[in-house]
């Protein structure tokens, strides 16, 4: 499988380690506005391949991406000093205007797997521009706040992440919404196998879990200005769930004709990840407060693509 990245930055980059890692791709091709930054960084992840699966990794200009059945997008501007969140917005879907037409031009019909932040708008921003099948275009949104949820729950209980099914909803951001109420452990209810290992969901815990999730980006950027290798990990992932038409089930970004009321927003909710893109949705379980606070965060993406004139 080809997967083409644009932007080599901090993301990016550990999105193609990740892939030549894992033997996700079997060719890479970075494309970056610095030539010399797509370049080093695609040399270095070429340097690591001896070591990994069989893979090529390669830099190029757009016309590289020929051939690419996904193409991850992680290019973004940072922000200005004293410059708004619109603003910044409306200049990130600038640059993604001329960088999603420049991928078009070179190839087809790809899929668009979106990660430059904030995912959820970024992914309504590209599907626009992109005008592609539906599940062809959809953003990484909160596979890895789920995968953190996951392990956070894993941990409190002594069990493997892998036997925790849960999911976190809505924008992968502060509004998101941990889907506590849906949660199992193998086919039980998390409380009752909660209460069966004497390591009850209390609201401490359920406060902590909530707040390790949520603020986990924060935490790491404090510590090292950015964070790239688990939402790296998260891309080769979703990659290797496409090649091999898995029909995996996981928490990713696309916009929706309807949520809890709230019509066209982009957001996570469980979906069916295989060879075509995102297959379906399935909507979870969810309690009052949940629904709630899932309606909360749909309305406030949709005022954001409002703004945009999404
Ligand atoms: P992140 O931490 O989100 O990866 P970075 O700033 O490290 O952020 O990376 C973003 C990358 O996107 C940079 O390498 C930048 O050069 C690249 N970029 C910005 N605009 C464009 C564009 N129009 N086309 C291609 N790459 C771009």
């Amino acid at each position: 499988m080809k997967v083409g990245i644009v932007g080599a930055g901090m993301v990016g980059s550990a999105a193609g380690y990740a892939l030549a890692l894992t033997g996700a791709a079997s060719r890479i091709v970075l494309v970056d506005r610095s030539e010399a930054l797509a370049l080093a960084q695609a040399q270095d992840i070429a340097h690591a391949t001896p070591f990994t699966a069989a893979v090529t990794v390669e830099a190029g200009g757009y016309e590289a991406l020929a051939g690419a059945d996904v193409v991850i997008l992680a290019a973004g501007v940072g922000q200005k000093p004293g410059e708004s969140r619109l603003a910044l917005l409306e200049r990130n879907a600038a640059v993604f205007e001329d960088v999603i037409r420049a991928v078009l031009r070179a190839a087809p019909d790809p899929i668009l797997l979106v990660a430059t932040n904030p995912v959820d708008v970024m992914t309504h921003v590209t599907a626009k521009i992109a005008g592609l099948a539906p599940g062809r275009v959809f953003g990484s949104g909160t596979i890895l706040d789920t995968a953190r949820f996951r392990s956070l729950v894993a941990h409190h209980l002594g069990l493997a992440p892998q036997s925790i099914h849960g999911y976190v909803l809505g924008e992968h951001g502060d509004s998101e919404v941990l889907g506590w109420s849906g949660a199992r452990v193998g086919s039980e209810p998390l409380t009752s196998v909660a209460a069966q290992l004497g390591s009850a969901i209390t609201a401490d815990v359920r406060a902590r879990i909530d707040d390790g999730v949520r603020r986990a980006a924060y935490r790491i950027i404090e510590g090292k200005g950015a964070t790239n290798y688990g939402i790296g990990a998260g891309l080769a992932r979703i990659v290797q769930a496409i090649r091999r038409d898995e029909g995996a089930v996981m928490s990713l970004s696309l916009v929706t004709p309807e949520v809890t009321g709230v019509h066209n927003v982009a957001l996570s909710l469980p979906r069916v990840v295989g060879a075509s893109g995102l297959r379906s949705t399935l909507m979870p379980t969810l309690d009052a407060q949940e629904v709630a606070a899932l309606t909360a965060s749909a309305r406030m993406l949709r005022e954001t693509s409002d703004a945009l004139g999404l």
